[in-house]
């Protein structure tokens, strides 16, 4: 079967498609015939070093498919089941082994495909909506990337929660992006100050929370933007790693408090896995969650799927697609 591995860190080109034998699940494990593998953040800063691998590695981290062979000891799922996950390296291939308590079933009328999509990008807008921060009908929130695979899933929901949104963006389709999607104010970031702007827009105030995935280009103005006692999400880092911090810079910018919470402490309980994909599947599968897929790459493709992402002129999700033998 072909999948994607990396021998070395580096650039998109480091992304090779390889011939390898198809894995054979382990005793907890199920067997997947690939539909769709999303292509995520992460998966870059693990092929470039920033997150340390051992290699030779496959990558990719999420997917979906059809179960095609269980181990001896798996009963919650069997051959034929459409399972999605979130968390199994090795993704971006024709069939992968995934545990099978880190599977989620996909409602019928959820496509293979838009649940790939909306695994670990879905997981993540729920956790930072619902639990790093309930979002309340009084808060106001300043979001970045919203028209981004994590910002449009978090755009909806905090709006579904109450919350008034004010979104951060580079591009006046971006911008509309989310003002469709419910955003209650646009700060364009190429031509505005983005911290003088949020407090014009709150009265002065500051926003009770910010949810920044773009890091190191906007921690600065983030913080200005909150009120005080106020909470900084700092959740990505697109534009690069934000340095250390000095703490006393939460006392100085009024009695601030501040998070770097990342997905695998969020869905780490099989419970908590299922509570959170499940509530983002049955929201795609009933039409409350709107879910914008930017484009379908070859699995062959992943280079320009990376490149693609980082850039920064994607709009959406961005999904591998292995071929079929026909
Ligand atoms: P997006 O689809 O949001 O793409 C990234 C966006 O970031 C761009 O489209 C762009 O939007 C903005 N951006 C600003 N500056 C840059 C830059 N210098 N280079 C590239 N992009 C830039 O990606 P994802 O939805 O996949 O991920 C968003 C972020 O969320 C990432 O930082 C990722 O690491 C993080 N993440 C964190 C998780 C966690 O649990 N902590 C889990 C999942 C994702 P614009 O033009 O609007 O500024």
């Amino acid at each position: 079967m072909q999948a994607i591995r990396i021998t070395d860190t580096g650039g998109p080109e480091v992304l090779g498609l390889v011939d390898v034998d198809v894995p054979t699940p382990g005793p907890d494990e199920v067997l997947v015939e690939v539909a769709a593998a999303g292509v995520n953040f992460i998966d870059t800063y693990q092929r470039s070093g920033v997150y340390p691998m051992t290699l030779p590695t496959g990558l990719g981290l999420e997917g979906a498919g059809t179960v095609v062979a269980v181990g001896d000891d798996v009963d919650t799922r069997a051959v034929g089941d459409r399972v999605a996950w979130t968390d199994a390296l090795g993704s971006y291939g024709a069939q992968h082994v995934v545990r099978a308590a880190r599977t989620v079933r996909v409602p019928d009328g959820v496509e293979l495909d838009i649940a790939a999509a909306s695994m670990l990008q879905g997981c993540t807008a729920h956790y930072l909506a619902t639990s790093t921060h309930a979002l309340r009908e009084d808060d106001t929130a300043l979001v970045y990337a919203p028209a981004g695979g994590v910002g449009r899933i978090l755009i909806q929901l905090a709006v579904k929660r109450g919350a008034r949104v004010i979104a951060v963006t580079s591009t006046e389709d971006k911008a509309a992006i989310a003002a469709g999607l419910g955003a209650d104010a646009v700060i364009d970031y190429t031509r505005e100050d983005i911290a003088q702007r949020a407090r014009e827009l709150t009265d002065d105030r500051g926003v009770d929370v910010v949810y920044d995935s773009v890091g190191k280009a906007t921690f600065d103005a983030s913080i200005d933007s909150l009120r005080p006692r106020g909470l900084m999400v700092l959740y990505g880092g697109a534009s690069g790693q934000v340095p250390p911090v000095d703490l006393q810079l939460l006392n100085r910018k009024g009695s601030l408090f501040a998070t770097r919470p990342n997905l695998a402490n969020y869905v780490a309980t099989t419970d908590e896995l299922q509570w959170r994909a499940g509530a983002i599947l049955d929201q795609i599968a009933t039409g409350g969650l709107e879910l914008h897929v930017h484009e379908r790459y070859p699995l062959a493709d992943a280079g320009r799927a990376h490149a693609d992402l980082e850039s920064g002129t994607t709009a959406g999700k961005l999904l591998l697609l292995p071929e079929r033998d026909a």
